[in-house]
């Protein structure tokens, strides 16, 4: 795996926060990827440690420990949050532009999805940029196995009830 899907620790900030509009536990994530991912920054960024929530009801994407950080939330990033959209086009890899959709219309098609695997080479390869692309700053192969293997059940219940 390449550099970029690797955690990191930092500072001597906790792991996990509480976001303070829904109180979901999230997971610390790098500045960098606050940077790279918000719309407009504020003048005067403080250098804090901020937080991804990634709840599906919650419309903040990143806040900090230090109440007088900015929030910043689902309008201000340059891309759609996959974990917080209800409706296509679902973002599932932010580094190779792969949604939701795709690896169902891949699924529907062929019966299985080839995707993470392309995936997996590209990462081998050194071509993935998850800590500026991806809003968790990590890489997106888990995202898109839980998504291929959600869609691959979701066949069989109706390909089952097909045969009934
Ligand atoms: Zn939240």
């Amino acid at each position: 795996m390449s550099d970029c899907c690797s955690l990191k620790g930092s500072s001597g900030a906790p792991g996990v926060a509480m976001c303070p509009v829904n109180g979901a536990r999230s997971k610390q994530v790098d500045m960098l990827t606050v940077k790279s991912l918000v719309r407009q920054l504020p003048l005067g960024m403080p250098h804090t440690q901020y937080y991804f929530c990634e709840a599906q009801d919650c419309d903040v994407v990143y806040f900090a420990l230090d109440p007088q950080a900015p929030v910043f939330r689902r309008a201000d990033l340059l891309v759609r949050v996959g974990v917080k959209e209800t409706a296509d086009p679902i973002p599932v890899c932010y580094c190779f532009g792969f949604t939701r959709g795709d690896i169902h219309d891949e699924i529907a098609e062929t019966g299985r999805s080839m995707i993470a695997e392309r995936i997996t080479a590209e990462v081998k390869a050194g071509n993935c940029a998850c800590e500026v692309k991806n809003p968790s700053g990590k890489c997106c192969l888990g995202s898109v196995t839980r998504e291929t293997q959600a869609c691959l059940r979701h066949l069989q219940i109706a390909e089952a009830k097909v045969a009934e």
